[in-house]
């Protein structure tokens, strides 16, 4: 049995920190908004390379309180447009909605996988006000040319960094590239708390601090209350779990690379597409390992009968969903076939800093014997 991601091994493979540092904090009596945060704040900013990290309850929650704060600041405004790309995780696309912001779809490039910088220009009308890169499957989605679009058009960079902890472009890492970034600490990204988690990460001294207050009820001083906020906390145990995984995140992510690449030299069934133009580099931390395959569904249930999980990352895109479909909330050009044929081919192979040299090869072995 190869399993997608086996947390439990993941978090045996900590121990026993992790229960060491969890034992400290029940000890401790001080349950939120206390040291743990602060320190972990601090070598997250470090690590990212950026002046402020504000943590909350989880990845969605990040991406809303960025663009709250840029309402609350007066840089956005109800009904301002904000393009992302239309094969994201829906989180991305949710985070704009709630907020009263309009999300433009933009379809993918079919080799990276990631938002297509030649169809952005577009996208853009005197409405748009921002674009939400997503760096999907652990890839960097920033390139020099968004960056020009941005300046150019004076348009926010907000970054999506729930799948891509540790990824760089030319030695910078994604979640510093924009005007400010969300990450998401759920248990199965690259790093995971035990539990919900999320930071925004920023430059931007006033944008920080609006989070900060967005996100404590609206307050900077208790009971007092100049914003409408929510209660998004990022809890001590769990600051104190991030504060133990971060220190490996960089070996964990060159384990995931080395997995990677044997599986891009050792794949040969022809009826699979590997994701050449991903890279594994250093722009990419391999959060997920995504191979088209015409006769995917056919894929998925030889490899689940020979005892391997996958995933499809996604089975069904956001447009399609029946929060969304026929709605008028998402704004796009009329069909998104490339956003269709990923979800209709990707599987998503294990790959995990826990896996063994043996599950790599049955896992491969698996894929080359598989006929239709
Ligand atoms: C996981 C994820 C999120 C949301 O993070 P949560 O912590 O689960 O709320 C947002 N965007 C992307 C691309 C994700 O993969």
């Amino acid at each position: 049995m190869v399993q997608f991601l086996d947390l439990k091994k993941i978090t045996d493979s900590f121990q026993p920190e992790l229960s060491n540092v969890v034992n400290r904090v029940i000890d401790s009596g001080w349950y939120l908004q206390g040291e743990e945060n602060r320190y972990f704040e601090k070598e997250y900013s470090k690590y990212i390379g950026v002046s402020h990290t504000v943590g909350c309850a989880n990845g969605l929650d990040a991406l809303t309180l960025i663009l709250l704060a840029y309402k609350e600041l007066e840089v956005l405004a109800e009904g301002d447009e904000v393009i992302v790309p239309a094969n994201t995780y829906i989180a991305s696309i949710l985070a704009i909605s709630d907020t009263g912001l309009v999300p433009v779809l933009v379809e993918p490039d079919a080799s990276t996988l990631q938002i297509n910088p030649d169809l952005i220009k577009d996208a853009i009308n005197p409405r748009t006000k921002a674009i939400m890169i997503v760096h999907l499957y652990g890839k960097c989605a920033y390139t020099e040319k968004i960056g020009e679009i941005c300046q150019n058009h004076n348009l926010l960079l907000i970054e999506d960094n729930a799948q891509a902890h540790g990824c760089k472009f030319n030695g910078r890492r994604t979640g510093s590239l924009g005007d400010a970034a969300g990450h998401s600490f759920y248990p199965g990204k690259n790093l995971g708390a035990l539990g919900d988690g999320g930071a925004v990460t920023t430059n931007n001294e006033a944008l920080a601090d609006m989070v900060r207050r967005l996100a404590n009820y609206g307050s900077d001083k208790k009971y007092v209350f100049p914003s409408l906020g929510i209660n998004s906390r990022l809890d001590e145990i769990q600051a104190a779990v991030l504060r133990i995984k971060l220190p490996r995140l960089d070996d964990d992510n060159e384990k995931r690379r080395k997995i990677a690449q044997r599986y891009l030299s050792e794949i040969k069934n022809p009826l699979v597409e590997l994701p050449s133009g991903l890279g594994i580099g250093e722009d990419n931390v391999l959060h997920v390992f995504p191979i088209m395959c015409e006769e995917r569904d056919k894929m998925q249930s030889y490899l689940t009968d020979k005892g391997m999980q996958t995933l499809i990352h996604y089975p069904i895109p956001p447009h399609k969903q029946k929060c969304y479909e026929g709605k008028g909330i998402l704004k796009f050009d009329g069909k998104l076939p490339v956003t269709e044929m990923i979800h209709e081919r990707e599987l998503s192979l294990p790959i995990s800093p826990v896996m063994t040299d043996d599950e790599v090869s049955t896992v491969i072995n698996a894929i080359n014997s598989f006929k239709p």
